[in-house]
């Protein structure tokens, strides 16, 4: 049924860069055949799910949004995918994303946007733009992203699902292709806290492949999310995350969610967290550096595109040639933009500085968890924009991540779900659930009772 809805829609919704309309009928027959034979099967056994293309699948193409992965077949599964095909998760393809997952709107993907099913004429958010979407436009009932600065809950909350970013090193990096290693965490979407907390256990857990990967036992979302509640919990507004910018029916929507929390027995505790203001600004000194060091194994010899390679030039001319072609602007602008902060002379003044911003992020976290269980703010500080409106003016794309980005920097847990519709415009507003890192199980108890 996915398969030919997303048949149906998908030339539309521009979800999917590839469809592996044989390999999830397969391992829909494999589940079958499993069960048959005895075995016993977690709950998602089964069920489609459609797979950000930044996740390694063995025979089947990953682009990662890029030219420069063009026709590379990976040899070998992402941990995220080998864990959702052992739980007996079908994978219906893998979905758009802006390139190397740089973006917040989707628009920066190779293969051409994709569109917010709530008005195809809007982007779907990004850079998990097209898991998302594929959500909203019931393509799947299961979806995975990556957020880096906010690429699972900005693409959640522009297009009404759910999105998590699991405390860093909840979820194995192991195959997942690096943008910015410190910040880049894997996670589930879904249309309902439920359903994303049954996808989050399948997907956590140590990895020995990852040394980042956090040995300890993953928290118990899905009886969190099975026993939603606020009661006597003290919940934080942040004053920084508030004032110019912020459309008015976000901000309304998001005082009404504050409101249902108050009344189902929570107490709202407003607190300062200076340092956030910073976020952006060290956020776009600390992952480009990092994403200028990932990107220099894209040189034309280990993986995909080759360009200029007709035996008249050197290698360094054709990693050149092929990097010219085989990266977007985006990409090289953080590139450029990397080297140079990482560059001999202006370290300390860029990327030295941004880490020590990074350290006040996190004082200001451990701060704010002293007084309260989580803290809510909205997602985003807009709903989705018409394609096109900020594609040629970095600054203002940007923007759209003030909410998110400061819980990368500081490693924690956070959520995004479906906050109601801005009355100026009938899309989504989302509403973010912030938790101390190794609490995802809050997010879920605080999700599931305002959901
Ligand atoms: N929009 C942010 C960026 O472009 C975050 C992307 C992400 O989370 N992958 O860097």
């Amino acid at each position: 049924a996915h398969l030919a809805r997303i048949e149906a829609v998908d030339e539309k919704v521009h979800a999917f860069l590839h469809v592996d309309r044989e390999g999830a009928l397969a391992q829909a027959r494999a589940v079958d055949a499993r069960r048959a034979a005895g075995e016993e099967l977690g709950p998602l056994a089964g069920v489609p799910l459609a797979l950000k293309d930044i996740f390694t699948t063995e025979g089947v193409p990953t682009t990662v949004g890029s030219k420069i992965l063009e026709g590379w077949i990976p040899p070998y599964d992402a941990t995220v995918t080998k864990r959702l095909k052992d739980a007996g998760v079908v994978i219906l393809g893998k979905t758009n994303m802006d390139e190397f997952a740089m973006g917040s709107s989707t628009e920066n993907s190779a293969y051409g946007p994709t569109g917010n099913p709530w008005d195809l004429t809007r982007v779907p958010g990004g850079s998990g733009g097209g898991s998302s979407a594929a959500l909203a436009a019931y393509e799947a009932p299961l979806a995975i992203g990556t957020d880096t600065g906010g690429s699972i809950r900005q693409p959640a909350a522009l297009t009404g699902t759910v999105g998590v970013k699991p405390t860093y090193g909840g979820v194995s990096r192991y195959g997942m292709v690096a943008f910015s290693s410190s910040l880049d965490q894997g996670g589930p979407c879904a249309r309902t806290v439920l359903d994303a907390a049954l996808l989050h256990e399948v997907i956590a857990g140590h990895d020995p492949m990852d040394s980042t990967s956090i040995d300890a036992p993953v928290p118990s979302v899905v009886e969190a999310a099975r026993n939603g509640s606020v009661a006597g919990m003290r919940v934080g507004v942040v004053n920084q995350f508030s004032g110019e910018g912020y459309q008015a029916g976000v901000v309304q929507r998001f005082e009404e969610a504050v409101e249902l929390l108050t009344k189902l027995g929570a107490t709202v505790v407003e607190l300062d967290c200076p340092s956030f203001d910073l976020a952006l600004s060290a956020y776009y000194l600390i992952a480009p550096s990092e994403c200028s060091s990932n990107l220099a194994r894209f040189d034309a010899m280990r993986y995909g595109l080759r360009v200029g390679d007709d035996g008249t030039r050197s290698a360094e001319d054709v990693t050149a040639l092929t990097r010219e072609a085989g990266f977007g602007d985006e990409v090289k602008r953080r590139v450029i933009l990397g080297t140079y902060a990482l560059s001999s002379g202006y370290y300390d003044a860029y990327y030295g500085s941004a880490q020590k911003v990074r350290t006040l992020i996190t004082r200001d976290f451990e701060k704010a968890f002293e007084q309260v269980d989580v803290i809510v703010s909205p997602t985003t500080p807009t709903t989705a924009f018409p394609i096109g409106e900020r594609a040629d003016d970095p600054m203002a794309m940007y923007l759209a991540d003030l909410c998110t980005i400061p819980t990368n920097m500081a490693g924690n847990a956070a959520m995004s779900l479906p906050c109601g519709l801005a009355p100026e415009d009938g899309l989504p507003v989302g509403l973010q659930i912030i938790a101390p890192a190794m609490k995802d199980d809050r997010l879920y108890k605080v999700g599931a009772a305002v959901e």
